[in-house]
């Protein structure tokens, strides 16, 4: 018997056990695939050239990321964010620099009224217990979907306001409740922040992918964690747990649960978990997007004077793009997001069919130096059993009054990590980090 049995094996899991094992308590990690990192996935294609098809940036006030990349001695470097920028509406082409699209004025001014009142009213959500704001149930009533088209009064302004926001939840906005994205915007420091690049939650990606500092942080005590464990039920006899995957079962006195919320409803419990944890659990749903790169041998657009960056409403299958070279750029790759119904639609079409679209989109914008690219490349978590979609849990209208803090609650020697867990970039990797090294906190306080 161990003291302590964590499962899942990304960033929650494995900055959980790093706290364990550095205060010397047994445990073990019992993950279901056979790589660490989770919704973090780099993918190696060459010596010299990787792809994050799951999670890949950090920025300003993510100080645990920051903190680590310091500790294990991994550099980061700043996105690429010089040049214009593209707007593709009804599939008419625009250039434009700086935050601003090129709108009418009308729809100029209606956006910055509709983005100010988001920031207003996110500011007032109390980050640890949004289901106290004094309308929380007002605000809990209604979907971001709902909110938008009633502030938006110009097409052009709702279509910016919502390929925004769907790139931020990736997903469609009218699967998240209004509280929910107040709660996110404050979580994450403010709206401003989770939209931009500069000074925003896209600033950084890690040299050699975002995994490689998942791999670093559980170097130490890697014969500690069991891959391809997939746990299936967790039973409490007697004050021990027995914790079963296919073909071996472990025991210990205390469970980190750090996986997805739509995984962890799908572990049958005995006792059961109490009936606020399984409906929540039952609630919240995951996002849909798919990540699409296009790899070329250097990013031709700089020196064309463009950022790679380019947003576009319902015509185009992609919301927005960014460049995502190498920090020497001896590569250059744009990754496009398909969000949401976009994302349905879109991989329904074999993969020859999805290169073909992303390659006509590159060349009516960046001209016909987009026409020969080495190679396309694309993934989507929610075709991954042990993801099921992404970035993260949605909580949908309802659910934050309705079941509070019953999804982060310790129940019966059960503590919850995983980045939904997290009232601090909720979401987010440093969310993750944050929420498995506080229920180790916890561990620890109470096996004292
Ligand atoms: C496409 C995409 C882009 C993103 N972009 C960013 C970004 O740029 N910046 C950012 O900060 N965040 C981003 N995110 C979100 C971020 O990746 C996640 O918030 C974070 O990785 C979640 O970590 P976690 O440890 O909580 O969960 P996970 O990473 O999901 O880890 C859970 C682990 O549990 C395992 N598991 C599941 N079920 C079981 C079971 N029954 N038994 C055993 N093991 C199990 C899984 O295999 C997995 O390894 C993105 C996510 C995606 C998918």
């Amino acid at each position: 018997m161990t003291q302590v049995i964590i499962i899942g094996g990304g960033f929650s899991g494995i900055a959980a056990a790093k706290k364990l094992h550095e205060t010397n308590i047994p445990f073990l990690v019992l993950e279901a695939r056979e790589r660490l990192g989770g919704r973090v996935y780099t993918k190696q294609i060459s010596e010299d050239l990787y792809l994050d098809l799951g999670g890949q940036w950090i920025g300003p006030s993510q100080d645990r990321m920051y903190a680590l990349c310091e500790e294990l001695g991994l550099d980061y470097f700043e996105t690429y964010d010089q040049g214009y920028n593209i707007l593709d509406f009804k599939e008419q082409v625009k250039k434009f620099k700086g935050l601003i699209p090129s709108l009418d004025i009308f729809s100029l001014i209606n956006l910055d009224f509709v983005l100010k009142k988001l920031e207003r009213m996110a500011k007032t959500i109390p980050q640890d217990s949004p289901w106290l704001h004094p309308k929380a149930v007002e605000f809990d009533r209604v979907s971001l979907a709902a909110f938008v088209t009633s502030q938006c009064k110009t097409k052009s302004c709702q279509k910016v306001v919502s390929l925004a926001l769907e790139t931020v939840f990736a997903a469609e906005l009218n699967e998240v409740s209004l509280l929910h994205a107040l709660f996110y915007f404050k979580s994450g420091r403010d709206l401003n922040t989770l939209i931009n690049i500069n000074n925003g939650a896209q600033l950084h990606r890690i040299v050699g992918g975002m995994q490689t500092l998942v791999e670093k942080m559980a170097q130490p005590f890697l014969q500690q964690i069991k891959f391809n464990h997939p746990v299936s039920s967790i039973r409490k006899e007697d004050g021990v747990f027995t914790v079963q995957c296919e073909g071996f079962s472990y025991k210990a006195k205390k469970i980190i649960m750090a996986v997805p919320p739509v995984l962890a409803g799908k572990i049958n419990f005995y006792p059961l978990l109490s009936a606020a944890k399984r409906q929540v659990l039952d609630r919240i749903a995951m996002g849909q997007v798919g990540k699409c790169f296009m790899v070329y041998q250097k990013p031709f657009w700089r020196e064309a004077g463009f950022s790679g960056q380019a947003f576009a409403d319902e015509y185009s299958p992609f919301q927005s793009m960014f460049d995502a070279s190498p920090k020497e750029a001896y590569f250059g790759i744009i990754l496009a997001f398909t969000i949401g119904n976009r994302a349905k639609t879109f991989f329904e079409k074999d993969k020859e069919k999805r290169q073909a679209i992303m390659l006509e989109k590159l060349t009516k914008y960046f001209g016909s130096s987009a026409e020969t690219p080495l190679f396309y490349e694309d993934f989507s978590m929610s075709d991954e059993a042990w993801s099921r979609g992404c970035y993260a849990g949605i909580y949908p209208t309802g659910a934050w009054t309705g079941f509070q803090d019953a999804y982060a609650k310790t129940e019966n020697d059960i503590y919850w990590a995983g980045t939904e867990a997290s009232k601090v970039w909720f979401g987010y990797i440093e969310g993750a980090v944050r929420a498995g090294e506080t229920a180790a906190d916890n561990v620890l306080l109470d096996l004292k």
